[in-house]
């Protein structure tokens, strides 16, 4: 899957303040945005992690909260 936009700030990969979204402190945040599609995701915080739901594809969880 391609990441065509940032699941942080929701701009297009291009036009993402890379510094600003890709370091060590969002990285443990939870995506706002969907990367395929750009659209605001439900987000829940779970004990291990986070989950991320988007309307059109589904759910994506965090990476220690994957069995
Ligand atoms: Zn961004
Ligand atoms: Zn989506």
């Amino acid at each position: 899957m391609d990441e065509l936009y940032c699941v942080h700030c929701g701009r297009t990969v291009e036009q993402c303040d890379a510094a600003a979204c890709r370091n060590a402190r969002t990285s443990l945040e939870p995506p706002r945005f969907c990367a395929q599609c750009a659209r605001r995701m439900i987000v829940q915080v779970t004990p291990n992690g986070w989950t991320a739901r988007c309307s059109r594809h589904g759910e994506t969880a965090s990476r220690s909260h994957q069995v």
